[in-house]
């Protein structure tokens, strides 16, 4: 059972199908009917004028901070943020920028501390020019970001003539959780990214969508970054089943990681399930014998896998290559794991 994250999910049959039948051009040259019809719905879905097909939502990201800034700015951005501590630091080695990270409540940043964060006009500082928000917020457990936090803080962009970014790696399923549209949470983003990897199960690939304008200064920061692809049609073929097919039953992860978080605390472990609002659980081991890193590794030798987020909890994800029977067999494992385990 691996519960690492939706990452690992496999492409389905009906994708690598697609693949296989895929019409391919040079996409360099923008011609590759298959990556331009990929681009062109998910700019209509999310209600923008064009999108930009990428390797991964890292490259997503960088290349929307790459075309949004220049060298010496600052981006506003949440602590916890995957921007902040999973990219390498991509942000300042790309594109010689510094991050201002605000600490956030469930993922979201306080809009009054985001308005006290930008700089004014003075010698001594650099430039805000950006300002990102990250929707589901995944260190906070999938957390999902209301769209009143993203309507407060990009009123607030605006006011300074400053560009709002959007990780929507799990966009999708924050609209889902939240019964908001892609489409309204992207009314408050200059730029969104979002990946087909994920819970999506496209094999590779993010998107990210924006103005034309915007998507052509992107499209040549992919560029430098070397992630100009050839016949990518074959990727894009994927990920068109992921944005026709594969988007509805991300509700069948949440309702999973629900019934996991509930049964885990059941057995006694220090699980939230009121916390948990989209398809990832995090259970803490302070009422066990075992650190967060002890736990995965006997967990591993029975065949259940999941990350720690910290020395004293680990996240457990739910995807559409974990059945309900195969929570209810880790459900198995955590029972008699917790017998073993408890103080
Ligand atoms: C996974 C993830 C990314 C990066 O995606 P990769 O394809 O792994 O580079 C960015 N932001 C968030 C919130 C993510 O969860």
């Amino acid at each position: 059972m691996d519960l690492r994250s939706d990452t690992v999910t496999k492409p389905t049959a009906e994708m690598r199908k697609a693949i296989a039948e895929a019409e391919v051009g040079d996409d360099v040259y923008g011609e590759d009917p298959t990556v331009n019809r990929l681009e062109e719905l998910a700019a209509e879905m999310f209600g923008k004028e064009a999108a930009l097909f990428v390797a991964s939502g890292t490259m997503g990201n960088q290349v929307s901070i790459m075309a949004h800034t220049q060298r010496g700015d600052e981006v506003i951005l949440e602590a916890d943020s995957h921007i902040f501590w999973y990219e390498a630091g991509a942000m300042a080695v790309l594109s010689g920028v510094m991050p201002h990270p605000i600490k956030g409540r469930n993922g979201a940043m306080d809009p009054d501390e985001v308005r006290r964060a930008i700089r004014p006009k003075d010698i001594h500082f650099p430039r805000t020019s950006l300002i990102s928000i990250e929707n589901t917020h995944n260190r906070s457990g999938g957390r999902v970001v209301p769209i009143e936090n993203f309507k407060a803080i990009y009123e607030i962009a605006k006011e300074h003539g400053i560009n709002v970014h959007v990780d929507g790696a799990r966009i999708f399923n924050a609209a889902i959780a939240s019964n908001v549209s892609v489409k309204e949470y992207a009314k408050y983003a200059d730029s969104l990214m979002f990946c087909l990897s994920k819970g999506l199960c496209a094999p590779v690939g993010s998107i990210v969508v924006g103005s034309k304008q915007f998507i052509e200064r992107a499209r040549k920061a992919r560029k430098i970054l070397g992630g100009g692809m050839r016949q990518a049609g074959v990727l894009a073929a994927a990920g068109i089943v992921a944005l026709t097919k594969m988007v509805d039953r991300l509700k069948q992860d949440h309702e999973n990681a629900k019934f996991l978080a509930l049964k885990l605390r059941e057995i006694g472990y220090m699980v939230n399930p009121e916390e948990v609002e989209t398809n990832m659980v995090i259970l803490r081991t302070d009422n066990l014998r075992v650190d967060a890193h002890q736990l995965l590794k006997t967990m591993k030798e029975r065949g259940v896998l999941a990350v720690a987020f910290s020395d004293s909890s680990i996240r457990l994800v739910t995807h559409n290559d974990v059945s309900r029977s195969d929570i209810l067999r880790a459900l198995d494992v955590f029972e008699k794991l917790f017998k073993e385990f408890r103080l």
